[in-house]
């Protein structure tokens, strides 16, 4: 079955898709993130994400844990650059009890000083465990700098201790949350075992009444720097890594073809990158390559971990090499069409077989693309995708000269 897109009267809009299983995934998508935060701010997004998770207006703290950790298989909360995503998955009697504390969280939040004032030590205690300072943070950011200047993508989504002791209070989350937690401004998103005419009238009796209009700012797309080769050596973290990566169109400007065709050429570039390595050096990397589409930017991304520092020269003029013969147009027919097959083939089973990652690219499409219907287009869209295709989106997008370099190199150990 089709999934389908039903619009409340308050401009919720409903993502729905029907399985033939016990259980049910529901993802609520806000399109809120840390891109809309200033350096001074940067951390709020986050920040809003714990104090609506924590209680309610209605639910205490410890009912509220309790009620989420009885009830649901699973559940989280994320924040990113252009959305807040809250996820469950329960089973499908557990559905009222998940949609009504659902609806409590994003309605009846609690935010009053005694809730920010407790909030701040669990933020600072993740920030502090989290991975920010990883090596492949760290070379993400410095990409991303290279590409986008001082641009909030440099900034890290949680990295908020400035913002968290001198700017984050009461009336700077109320502000936040009254701007963009408005029903116009997400998606729900519900797929699984529940019945379309039993999850509707729940749905809208309990997201009906929700009102509010977004009066938050919008997102417009990203300056790019020129292109260029910007080198950065950096020593001092603890592995030894090259990233490359450039500017791409933003989601809200893209071509499905040409998205479709970076994909494939990443795929053929880690396939090549993992042989060529192999072949000169004998040990066995793995190599990472991603395009990522944001509504307002997008960043062509490849790295490999290096075994040895003494390797770093080798790898990036592989890299560079490997990039340079898809951008010429070097492709072969027999590589594109077993990733077109791998890739239609991988898509199906999880469209049919996968309602938790269903859910989650339904809301997703929504939030991002304004298209209801991509992830289940996306199978055909890959199939018709021609040499000529991949060649013109190559040479476009894939210029190694356009490709800034960073380069990772720990410290030498007695
Ligand atoms: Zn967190």
């Amino acid at each position: 079955m089709h999934s389908k897109m039903v619009k409340l009267d308050n401009g919720l809009p409903v993502m729905y898709k029907k399985y033939p299983i016990d259980s049910f995934s529901m993802v609520f998508v806000v399109n809120y993130g840390s891109l809309y935060e200033s350096k001074k701010e940067n951390g709020i997004a986050h920040f809003l994400e714990h104090l609506l998770t924590k209680q309610t207006k209605n639910i205490p703290s410890e009912k509220l844990k309790n009620r989420l950790f009885d009830n649901a298989i699973f559940w989280n909360a994320m924040t990113g650059y252009e959305q807040i995503q809250f996820l469950f998955k329960a089973h499908k009697s557990k559905f009222d009890t998940i949609a009504s504390t659902l609806s409590d969280i994003l309605i009846n939040p609690n935010i009053d000083e005694k809730a920010v004032r407790l909030e701040r030590g669990p933020v600072i205690t993740e920030m502090r465990g989290g991975d920010d300072k990883s090596p492949d943070a760290v070379a993400s950011s410095k990409i991303t700098r290279a590409v986008l200047g001082e641009h909030p993508a440099t900034f890290t989504v949680a990295d908020s201790m400035r913002a968290l002791r001198n700017y984050i209070n009461v009336s700077k989350v109320k502000d936040t949350y009254s701007k963009y937690f408005t029903p116009d401004n997400s998606v729900l998103s519900v797929t699984g075992g529940i019945e379309l005419e039993k999850m509707l009238p729940v749905v809208n009796d309990l997201f009906g009444s929700w009102s509010g209009k977004f009066s938050g700012k919008t997102l417009s797309p990203a300056e790019y720097l020129p292109p260029s080769r910007r080198t950065f050596r950096l020593r001092g973290v603890d592995e030894s890594m090259v990233v490359l990566g450039k500017g791409l169109p933003p989601a809200s400007k893209q071509n499905y073809d040409d998205v479709n065709c970076l994909t494939i050429a990443n795929s053929l570039l880690v396939k090549s990158l993992m042989l060529e390595l192999r072949e000169k050096t004998g040990i066995t990397y793995t190599p990472s390559s991603d395009n990522s589409h944001m509504t307002s930017f997008g960043i062509n991304e490849t790295s490999v971990s290096a075994f040895s520092p003494k390797y770093l020269n080798l790898i990036e003029n592989t890299i560079l090499t490997e990039i340079d013969k898809l951008y010429k147009g070097e492709i072969s027919h027999e590589a594109v069409e077993k990733v077109k097959e791998n890739t239609v083939l991988s898509g199906l089973v999880s469209l049919g077989e996968e309602s938790f990652e269903i859910a989650e690219e339904l809301g997703m499409a929504y939030a991002v693309l304004k298209d209801p219907t991509y992830p289940e287009a996306l199978p055909h869209l890959f199939e018709s995708i021609t040499m000529d295709d991949m060649r013109r989106v190559c040479s476009n997008h894939l210029n190694p000269d356009d490709f800034s370099v960073v380069v990772l190199k720990p410290y030498k150990k007695c």
